[in-house]
């Protein structure tokens, strides 16, 4: 059975929490969590997903790009369970690029980024993992990253003339296209 839960929404309290580390990586709860996370991101267009996003503030995340209606353009990977994830800059190099949230719907805004970032995290073995990520996919783990720390991703933006409607953000997508 698919375990889909209600995605809390901006102006919850949940989202402005410091989510709790993750311990126990594989009990019976903690496997029940992230069946939880992976239904409900399988259930959206989103490309990741924040445990304090189904209202449960843990330092869990998953990052799962791929294409989509929502992100035409990201990149296929495999969704990525990251517990206790963590994070530095390679390098100084900000880029902005649209984000939107699942947890603020009908929004989207320039927000900037690291291009080029370290992560660890604990996989679902209990292994401690090193990765490096750059574009699109190190957003999206930024993005996540930034639910455990009760911001989001509209507190980034630098120019309130860069949040945008999802509908005029299409209109903008399309007319580039063209
Ligand atoms: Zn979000």
């Amino acid at each position: 059975m698919t375990d889909i839960r209600e995605i809390a929404q901006l102006g919850a309290e949940v989202l402005r929490q410091q989510a709790d580390t993750m311990c126990h990586t594989n009990s019976a709860d903690n496997l029940a969590l992230i069946t939880a996370l992976r239904d409900t991101l399988a259930s959206t267009q989103g490309v990741g997903i924040a445990a304090p996003q189904i209202s449960i503030s843990k330092r869990i995340i998953i990052v799962a790009s791929r294409p989509s209606a929502r992100y035409p353009h990201a990149p296929l990977m495999e969704p990525t369970v990251m517990i206790n994830p963590s994070f530095s800059p390679i390098s100084d190099d900000t880029e902005k690029d649209w984000e939107g949230c699942l947890s603020i719907p009908g929004i989207r805004a320039l927000v900037p980024r690291y291009t080029d970032i370290e992560i660890t995290y604990t996989d679902l073995n209990d292994q401690q993992i090193t990765a490096r990520l750059t574009g699109f996919v190190a957003r999206i783990f930024q993005h996540e990253f930034d639910h455990l720390q009760g911001i989001v991703y509209l507190d980034r933006v630098e120019d309130k003339l860069e949040i945008f409607a999802e509908s005029e953000y299409f209109k903008l997508m399309n007319s580039r296209t063209q």
